[in-house]
């Protein structure tokens, strides 16, 4: 049984691992991948202590820090949670972990196409991350699906690498964007713009070879051939598995309060997943920080130890009380 199992690891996660971690609570970190949306950041030049740093950079410096502090880390998806003595958590595939607590800092994933394909040619030719991705594809022909900024910022980044890149948008133009970059990323020459259509499949035999493009006005359908597919379509939380296990907003993110806490006891979350109004790596993190020490009062309950406040007085106390050298950390 863990004190505390952290889905997620982000930067929101991550940060709530090494709080556990150094309040001494047995910790698990349950994540998809290490770093989350930092990965796909460039460039980040308001994290404090940073003047500038890639996204990339920040992440695996957290990491090891959490990795210093002997936090568990177990690459595996989370797909439920169940409240028995405690919480099991279940996952993608095929574990089930029980913990005291659970805080949950999943973040944003990409949202998806939802074609035929798409699922299956996962990692072999779609992709969610144009500045990831994009030097795979180098003298390639390659779709984008994407809309707004996020669109347009995969389109630069694409047009810099592959031969070719049709642009897939349904609509008249790709969303509400500077006219200047739009302008940019037409002159290259390479970036082949297709208004009003939309991909209706993603073929191809172990790696994509093709996609099936349909006009939304004539309705005619025609295949393209392309050896990859991105899509940038932003990110949404993808919640639906604690649907009545804890509440969410309309818009599916977790509702905590200032506390980080959740609407059931002992659930608590950080991070883009929340319905925190600003969704920034510093933000993710201090969140992060405040739901591990909601979460240590809340061990700290079941096991009788004294709670933090806000002083760390009690800490102080409860370590002095049991000969331990925590006190000196902090
Ligand atoms: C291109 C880009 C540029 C950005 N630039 C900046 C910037 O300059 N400055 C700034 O402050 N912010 C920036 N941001 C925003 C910032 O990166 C995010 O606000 C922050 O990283 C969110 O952290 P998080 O830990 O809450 O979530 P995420 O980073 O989304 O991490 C969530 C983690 O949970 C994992 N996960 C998801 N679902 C599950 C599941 N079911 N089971 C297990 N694991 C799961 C994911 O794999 C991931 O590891 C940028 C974001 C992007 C995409």
């Amino acid at each position: 049984m863990y004190d505390v199992i952290v889905v997620g690891a982000g930067i929101a996660g991550m940060t709530s691992a090494l709080y556990a971690a150094r309040l001494e609570l047995k910790t698990l970190i349950l994540s998809r991948d290490i770093g989350g949306q930092l990965m796909m950041a460039p460039e980040i030049q308001n994290y404090p202590g940073f003047i500038s740093i890639r996204g990339s950079d920040l992440a695996l410096r957290v990491m090891k820090q959490v990795e210093g502090m002997g936090v568990e880390i177990r690459i595996e998806e989370v797909v439920n949670v169940k409240e028995e003595k405690g919480f099991i958590v279940y996952t993608a595939e095929g574990s089930q972990y029980e913990t005291l607590a659970l805080i949950f800092a999943f973040g944003k994933t990409p949202i998806e196409l939802n074609v035929p394909g798409e699922k299956r040619l996962k990692g072999k030719g779609v992709s969610y991350c144009a500045i990831c991705d994009a030097p795979l594809y180098k003298d390639k022909i390659v779709a984008l699906v994407g809309l707004g900024e996020v669109g347009l910022h995969a389109a630069s980044v694409l047009s810099e690498v592959v031969r070719k890149c049709y642009w897939i948008f349904p609509g008249p133009t790709p969303g509400a964007i500077s006219p200047n970059v739009v302008k940019y990323v037409k002159e290259k020459g390479n970036v082949v713009l297709m208004p009003r259509t939309q991909v209706v499949e993603i073929k191809g035999d172990g790696k994509v070879s093709s996609i099936l493009v349909k006009s939304l006005e004539s309705g005619e359908v025609r295949e393209i051939e392309v050896a990859g597919v991105f899509v940038e379509m932003g990110y949404k939380p993808k919640t639906d598995f604690l649907r009545g296990f804890v509440d969410l907003n309309e818009k599916g993110e977790i509702i905590v309060n200032s506390l980080c806490e959740t609407s059931r006891k002992g659930v608590f979350a950080a991070g883009d997943v929340t319905n925190i109004p600003y969704k920034q790596a510093v933000i993710s993190a201090g969140q992060g920080a405040i739901a591990a020490l909601s979460a240590y009062n809340y061990v700290a309950q079941i096991k009788g130890y004294s709670r933090i406040d806000r002083d760390w007085k009690h800490l102080r106390v409860r370590h002095e009380e049991e000969g331990g050298g925590l006190f000196l950390r902090i």
